[in-house]
């Protein structure tokens, strides 16, 4: 198990709704105890699943409403509850304070549209300049990971890591950049196999158009 920071956790939710980056949710819902969440969905799939004609008598079907409705609560969409918050230990940044930047490259995005609740695959490339404290490598894949395990659109998920890594870190200089491929494109509507979506959230230093940081930022995050 992962280590979580629910206090941390509740003061990012806030931190968001404030800057108006939270994602639109009823909260006190999203409290509610996981096996209550997991009965009740499951309920709900049993019928979709019947309704679309399946037979669910059979061996092969007769678990995926309670599999869905637990890969929901307990995989996927877990990151719609604070309370698992990945911990983040900061320490104090002993270097001195100047431009040089930390960069985490080819972070794993694994996520679900919130229109269509199918996959978003991508890849986030996140920086930020340290000031008083920086944060452990492993923890900004942590933040990504988080904002990722909910209904999402790449928009606001790559402005809730760029704002959330700000917060803690107490740095205003962030940039994000995520590029993704939405299934929703790819296997329904348009069908459209080929195209992925670039998101981009700068703030501070990585803000300024033109800067060298900012270039820097954006050869990094496109060299594969
Ligand atoms: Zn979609």
């Amino acid at each position: 198990m992962e280590k979580t920071d629910a206090a941390l956790g509740a003061k990012v939710h806030e931190h968001l709704i404030n800057v108006g980056l939270e994602t639109p949710m009823n909260y006190e819902q999203v409290q509610v105890k996981d096996d209550k969440k997991i009965k009740v969905i499951a309920k709900h799939f049993t019928a979709i699943m019947e309704e679309l004609g399946l037979d669910l008598t059979d061996d092969s079907l007769i678990d995926t409403p309670n599999r869905v409705a637990k890969m929901y609560v307990r995989e996927i969409f877990t990151g719609l509850n604070y309370d698992n918050f990945p911990k983040c230990t900061r320490i104090e940044n002993k270097m001195g304070q100047n431009n040089s930047f930390v960069l985490e490259r080819n972070v794993n995005v694994q996520s679900n549209c919130e229109h269509h609740f199918v996959v978003i695959d991508g890849k986030a490339t996140v920086a930020y300049i340290p000031k008083k404290t920086i944060l452990g490598l492993s923890k900004l894949n942590r933040v990504v990971q988080f904002f990722s395990k909910r209904p999402q659109v790449q928009e606001r998920l790559t402005e809730q890591i760029a704002e959330t890594i700000s917060y803690i870190t107490e740095s205003p200089d962030v940039a994000v950049y995520i590029e993704g491929v939405h299934y929703c494109v790819k296997s329904r509507g348009i069908q459209d196999v080929t195209s992925s979506t670039m998101t981009l959230a700068t703030r501070g230093a990585f803000a300024e158009t033109n800067s060298e940081l900012r270039r820097e930022f954006l050869n990094s995050a496109r060299m594969r």
